[in-house]
């Protein structure tokens, strides 16, 4: 049985999103939330987000994904490009904030986190 709340819309595709979107609204590098949709074969819904890729300059609709596990940035939700599947990485507290999730640390508290630990590895040269 398909998904059905009050909170989202049905739609057939992502790109359904885009074409219903992309005209309406200013496209910039910071994800803009379009709504909440839900599609063929999903148990859920989520939140979609209409972006200009950074890397290709090709406009974009997706959801966030999670969460990165690269060892560098990890925790974060991210987009992927449609075009060039560049992961655009998500650090708005509101993104995360509307999907009931653990905001990510700011700039400032990784910079802290680096800034700690090359102290403490400084500390075990000697
Ligand atoms: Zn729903
Ligand atoms: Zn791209």
């Amino acid at each position: 049985m398909a998904h059905e709340c009050p909170k989202c819309t049905f739609v057939a595709d992502a790109e359904s999103i885009f074409v219903g979107w992309s005209s309406t609204v200013k496209v910039g590098k910071d994800p803009k939330l379009v709504g909440c949709f839900t599609m063929p074969n999903w148990s859920g819904h989520s939140n979609f987000y209409l972006f200009s890729c950074p890397v290709c300059g090709v406009d974009s609709v997706d959801y966030p994904h999670g969460y990165t596990n690269d060892g560098i940035r990890n925790g974060l939700l991210y987009l992927i490009c449609q075009n060039c599947k560049e992961v655009k990485l998500l650090y708005d507290k509101d993104i995360y904030e509307a999907l009931g999730m653990p905001a990510p640390p700011s700039f400032w508290e990784v910079l802290k986190q680096i800034w700690t630990m090359r102290k403490k590895l400084k500390g075990s040269e000697v």
